[in-house]
């Protein structure tokens, strides 16, 4: 179908769960491959050997710099993308990668990772481990309808992208961010999300505000990117409704 988005997904250093997750639409994953999505590469599910010129890559694992083959694909990846989506706390912030350090067989020289936009410059942020399968499924509706849509569906897919753009800027996460960028700052209003967001139960609330247990601290981010007061955004808000309408009318 012409009119259909193009769509890549690179798979480096991740446990495939963010594939998973994207699969986990189940019936809205075939929607969008049906209306929306022309799949031209994805190692996991399709036949192409080679990175495809497309218009949205996701991303899933943070690269091995030792690994030139990596480096070399997520270049490509970035050189053949007009938007480039960081899918998953590997690829955002490295997550669990960021604890290796080499020494193992066969490949003990394989030590250092790194998250992708540390290596190229990324558009959007999908953080999670593994990230929720509707924050995959409205990402790619928000990306169709931003190069597709009408005037008033771009306006949407831009109030909905932007701070997940925004969230780009930074590459590091682990629980610190929550202290101090939220509670240090007198925004914490303990409603237990970021608690509730942590894949490793490394977050309880402490009389009512967060305590981080370090050392379970994965570094995915799941916590700073879920937590309301963190990169709240009144555009997403104000148009809450009507971008809700918009990803359930294009699921339909
Ligand atoms: S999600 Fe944010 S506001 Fe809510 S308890 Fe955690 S740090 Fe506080
Ligand atoms: S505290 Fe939990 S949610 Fe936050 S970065 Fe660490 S592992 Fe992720």
């Amino acid at each position: 179908m012409a009119d259909k988005i193009t769509l890549g997904y690179t798979h480096l250093s991740g446990c495939t769960g963010c594939t998973v997750a994207l699969a986990d639409n189940y019936a809205g994953l075939l929607t969008l491959l049906d209306k929306y999505v022309d799949l031209k590469y994805m190692p996991t599910l399709a036949d192409a050997r080679h990175i495809q010129k497309v218009d949205v890559s996701f991303v899933e694992g943070s690269v091995c710099i030792n690994d030139k083959l990596a480096v070399q694909e997520i270049k490509e990846t970035r050189e053949k993308s007009a938007i480039v989506v960081a899918l998953g706390g590997c690829a955002c912030y490295g997550n669990i990668t960021r604890f290796s350090r080499g020494g193992q067989q066969n490949q003990p020289a394989h030590e250092a990772y790194l998250p992708i936009g540390d290596l190229i410059k990324v558009d959007v942020f999908i953080p999670g481990c593994a990230p929720t399968p509707q924050m995959i499924r409205n990402v790619a509706v928000m990306a169709y309808l931003l190069l597709k849509g009408t005037k008033e569906q771009k306006d949407l897919a831009t109030a909905f992208l932007t701070p997940l753009m925004k969230l780009t800027e930074k590459n590091e996460a682990c629980f610190c961010e929550l202290m101090t960028q939220v509670i240090n700052q007198g925004l914490c209003m303990g409603c237990g999300t970021c608690a509730a967001a942590c894949p490793v139960n490394a977050i309880t609330m402490e009389y009512g505000k967060p305590q981080g247990e370090r050392d379970l601290c994965i570094k995915c981010g799941a916590c700073y990117s879920q937590c309301p007061r963190s990169f709240f955004s009144f555009d997403v808000v104000e148009n809450y409704e009507a971008i809700n309408e918009a990803i359930m009318a294009a699921l339909q």
